[in-house]
């Protein structure tokens, strides 16, 4: 299937590993030139070159970290027009919610909330002009199925859920959809690090935490980076169109419910 996509410019936000890094190699794959943004050159550089010899795009690595507002400069002075938007940053600490101050609350609602609706703002509006736009906000099940330990980030990214629930309403008659991704257990670094700290919490060895892990998911494993791309580039294609507002859950048909 042809996505339509070649010749698009996308931004594809904390992009040097994972997740992120899933979706811009697939928006490459599929012809678009590419700018991805992490906080540290070296991991950034090694990526973007992977993503050239594997995909033959144009990729430019912008070093930024995308919760400033000069990092947002940076990353939007490489592609001031974009018509593919990736959102995605790291995510906040687990932890009690009686230990959190007002900083951390502060600091999980702007990387999780307000930077997604910041570069929004700063590119939505052009591609309402243009005819075309895509924007993917990399959120989280923790928004649909709560996770007790990770209060930060189902507050915050539940406050970006339901503002771009309103605005994706209002963009969609322009061609410009606004959809978020809600991963499951996904094999990232940031999945490995919270296994790690499960198993160091039990007792347990890496491996018998990661295997315990995987077994109670209804797939049996964990997905893929290039699983999570693949639905980002589908999300961004030119069938995509009537798909809005939507939040789409990757995670092996772990939630429970049927709807
Ligand atoms: P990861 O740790 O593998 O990769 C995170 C990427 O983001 C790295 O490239 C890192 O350099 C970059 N990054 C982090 N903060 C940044 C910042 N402020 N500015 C620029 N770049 C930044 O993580 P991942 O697994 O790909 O997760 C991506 C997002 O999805 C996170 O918000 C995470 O909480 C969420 N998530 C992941 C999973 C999972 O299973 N992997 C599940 C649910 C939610």
């Amino acid at each position: 299937m042809d996505l339509g996509l070649a010749g698009r410019k996308a931004i594809v936000c904390a992009a040097s590993k994972g997740l992120g890094r899933g979706c811009a190699t697939a928006l490459a794959r599929e012809g678009c030139e590419v700018v991805i943004a992490a906080r540290n050159a070296g991991p950034l550089e090694d990526t973007a070159q992977a993503i050239r010899r594997a995909t033959g795009a144009r990729v430019h690595a912008v070093v930024a970290d995308v919760t400033t507002e000069a990092g947002r400069a940076k990353i939007l002075e490489a592609c001031p027009e974009p018509d593919i938007l990736v959102n995605n940053a790291g995510g906040p600490p687990p932890g009690n919610f009686r230990n959190w101050a007002r900083e951390d609350w502060i600091k999980a609602v702007d990387a999780n909330m307000i930077t997604p609706i910041l570069f929004i703002k700063a590119t939505i509006d052009g591609m309402i002009a243009r005819g075309f736009g895509r924007v993917v906000n990399i959120t989280s099940t923790s928004v649909k199925a709560p996770i007790a330990i990770l209060g930060l980030s189902n507050g915050a990214r539940a406050g970006l859920t339901g503002f771009v629930a309103g605005l994706a309403r209002e963009t969609v008659r322009h061609n410009v959809t606004i959809n978020n991704m809600l991963p499951g257990p996904f094999d990232t670094d940031r999945l490995r690090s919270t296994i790690e700290a499960t198993a160091k919490a039990s007792g347990k060895s890496f491996e018998v935490a990661r295997v315990e892990r995987m077994a109670g998911n209804p797939a049996a494993r964990f997905g893929t980076a290039e699983e999570f791309g693949d639905m980002c580039a589908y999300l961004c294609s030119a069938q995509a169109g009537f798909i809005t507002g939507q939040n789409i859950v990757l995670d092996g048909g772990a939630f429970p419910g049927t709807l």
